[in-house]
């Protein structure tokens, strides 16, 4: 199934830059920045990098990992070993990237306990995604705007820092297969201006996807382009955020961290496997520093300016609650000081899951790489440059989105038709990822396995992140709540048998090989099917909200639209956690928009300091 891994040999190839002159700082010694940045993942190292370009500011970035490029072999490295970060029963997996998270039992999983993958590592989760790249729609970005009070969220507005973080490498069509193109983005230069963030397509198109394509053109899906300019609704491959020439891994340290240690600049310093402790503050309740342990030694990280916490969904309400700043009740449980009794942090907690519908297909997929003679000729092609591999691919490339249509509509009930009323037209209810990962471990079946990956993207159920000490030392308690409402358990049921009936098309059969392997023919009536989702479900590791942004009245909200904490000064949160809502689809993008907007909220403070 997806979960199987890929172990076949490629020698370690990565392009990481560590830098030159003083870009780390000396661990165990207290020292003072401007900026103190705890979480060095996808949004962190944008941030770091920005409030670092001028040279008169200081800026140190705690991060509890090290280099993956160094510490993980070339997982991260490497696209096609995406799914080696996927396990959904063995944390300890990837000790040295990975936090090796389990949520609480899951009542809408049947009480299973799934692993919850997280980064650990200079690059934070964008060095184990699978880094497909799209952005929200007008209708969610006008959702988000209403909910914070301020019209810079507005897609118009929010677009320009999406793109400043970002430039575009049209698909190389000399290497791709032809029937695999993709159309140009129109106004291709306002969606990206040239970041250091690349978003390309694999050299390698995988060639299940192009049936697909096939597929929803026949159910009238229109043919999108870019999934970037606020519109959603149809079908395409879908852009990776991925090098375009070596096909490798595209990550916030590959990126953002490369392009400052590039620079020379002395001014931004990264303290690796350094834990950020508790978040302290000086009288007028103002952040004042950081408290953080490398080795078993505690010292502190003093900030002259601000402190920013950008550990995650996960760990962003968790040193803010440890640190003072949170629901009062859940603080005292603990005895934590009350800073601050702000009850939605670690609430709200948004996510998406996956339902797999899975056929073998007569086409190479990631079960060929079983072939080692195959494999070995997909790593000289990896090798060469430019790249074009089979490894090149993260392994879904293709997406196609929906309303729910008619006939599956009318199956839902009236409470389910109101609440998803509540989404903007332009949100999708259904995203079908098209994926070819699937390792069957059968001995000589080399044949490539075709999934559609059902993922919900309108979820009514909230999770929460809470404590279980007082101590960063110790995992939070991660509660995702899948699935609880009627109303997703409804929409997941429709939207598989909606899956079902694309996959087993007419335009598909020429590709199909045999009887539906997953969920596989004895799974036929509601009942069946629900058990089915119930007990193989996975989430999408989109965690997001968790820090909410609102307005400051909103009891609920954690952050203002320029995410600083509420009740508090000189403290922002800038990752995943702070989203308002999670926008349909995947948040990568989402991270480093949001994280690039915010930085030019800081930058514009500091002048009106002047
Ligand atoms: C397996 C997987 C597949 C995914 N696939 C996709 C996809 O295809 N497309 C997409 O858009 N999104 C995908 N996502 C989600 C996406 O990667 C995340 O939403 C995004 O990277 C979150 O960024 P962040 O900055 O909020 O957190 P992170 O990138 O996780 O960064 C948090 C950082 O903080 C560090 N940290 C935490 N606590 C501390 C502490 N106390 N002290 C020091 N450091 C600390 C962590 O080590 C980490 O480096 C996927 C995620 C996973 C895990």
């Amino acid at each position: 199934m997806y979960l199987n891994t890929l172990h076949l040999g490629l020698a370690a190839s990565a392009s990481f830059f560590p830098g030159a002159g003083n870009s780390f700082g000396r661990p165990n010694q207290n020292a003072t920045y401007d900026y103190v940045i705890v979480g060095g993942g996808t949004a962190g190292l944008a941030v770091a990098m920005r409030l670092a370009e001028d040279s008169s500011y200081t800026v140190a970035v705690v991060e509890a990992g090290g280099f993956y490029q160094i510490e993980n072999d070339n997982q991260s490295v490497v696209p096609a070993y995406n799914p080696e970060f996927a396990s959904l029963y063995d944390p300890t997996a990837n000790p040295t990237v990975d936090w090796g998270f389990v949520t609480t039992p899951q009542p809408g999983a049947n009480n299973r306990s799934l692993h919850y993958a997280r980064g650990k590592t200079l690059g934070g989760s964008s060095a184990l995604n699978a880094n497909i790249y799209n952005r929200g729609t007008r209708g969610s970005y006008h959702q988000w705007a209403e909910i914070v009070g301020d019209d810079s969220y507005l897609l118009e507005n929010w677009l320009p820092y999406y793109a400043k973080g970002t430039n575009y490498t049209p698909p190389n069509t000399d290497l791709r297969a032809a029937n695999a193109s993709v159309p140009t983005p129109v106004n291709v230069s306002s969606l990206y201006s040239g970041g250091p963030v690349h978003i390309s397509y694999s050299n390698y198109a995988l060639p299940f996807t192009s049936w697909v394509k096939l597929a929803f053109e026949s159910f009238g899906f229109q043919n999108v382009s870019s999934f970037s300019d606020g519109w959603l609704l149809g079908a395409q491959y879908a852009p990776s955020v991925l090098r375009p020439d070596s096909n490798q891994r595209e990550t916030s340290e590959t990126s953002y961290l490369e392009a400052a240690f590039a620079s020379g600049r002395s001014n931004l310093q990264v303290y690796t496997h350094t834990l950020g402790l508790q978040i302290l503050f000086s009288e007028n309740k103002t952040a004042a520093g950081v408290k953080v342990r490398t080795g078993t030694t505690d010292y502190v990280l003093s900030a002259r300016k601000e402190v920013i916490s950008s550990a995650g969904a996960f760990q962003s309400p968790q040193l803010l609650m440890v640190s003072g700043i949170g629901p009062a009740d859940i603080l005292a449980q603990h005895n934590i000081t009350v800073l601050a009794d702000r009850p939605g942090v670690g609430q709200n907690m948004w996510d998406h899951i996956d339902i797999e519908v899975t056929y073998k297909v007569g086409v190479d997929g990631f079960n060929t790489l079983a072939n080692l003679t195959y494999a070995a000729q997909q790593a000289d092609l990896f090798h060469s440059e430019p790249a074009s591999s089979i490894y090149g691919n993260y392994g879904a490339d293709f997406i196609g989105w929906e309303k729910l249509p008619g006939p599956y509509r009318s199956n839902l009930s009236s409470s389910a038709v109101n609440e998803l009323a509540e989404f903007p037209a332009d949100w999708p209810e259904i995203e079908y990822e098209i994926a070819s990962v699937v390792m069957s471990g059968i001995e000589g079946d080399y044949n490539g396995y075709g999934t559609f990956v059902v993922v919900p993207v309108t979820p009514i159920s909230r999770g929460n992140i809470t404590l279980q000490t007082s101590s960063m030392l110790d995992p939070p308690i991660i509660n995702p709540n899948w699935l609880t409402s009627e109303t997703d358990q409804e929409l997941a049921l429709q939207a598989v048998k909606r899956g079902r009936e694309i996959i087993s098309s007419s335009t598909m059969q020429p590709v199909l090989i045999g009887a539906e392997y997953a969920p596989g023919q004895t799974v036929q009536t509601d009942d069946e099917i629900n058990e089915y989702i119930r007990n193989n479900f996975f989430m999408n590791w989109h965690a997001a909200c968790t820090c909410r942004m609102g307005q400051e009245n909103d009891t609920m909200a954690v952050v203002d639209s320029k995410g600083r904490v509420i009740g508090v000064n000189s403290l922002r949160v800038i990752d995943a956690s702070a989203f308002a809502l999670l926008p349909p689809g995947h948040p990568v993008s989402t991270t480093y928009g949001l994280a690039e907007k915010l930085s030019a909220d800081i930058i514009a403070d500091r002048r009106s300091e002047i």
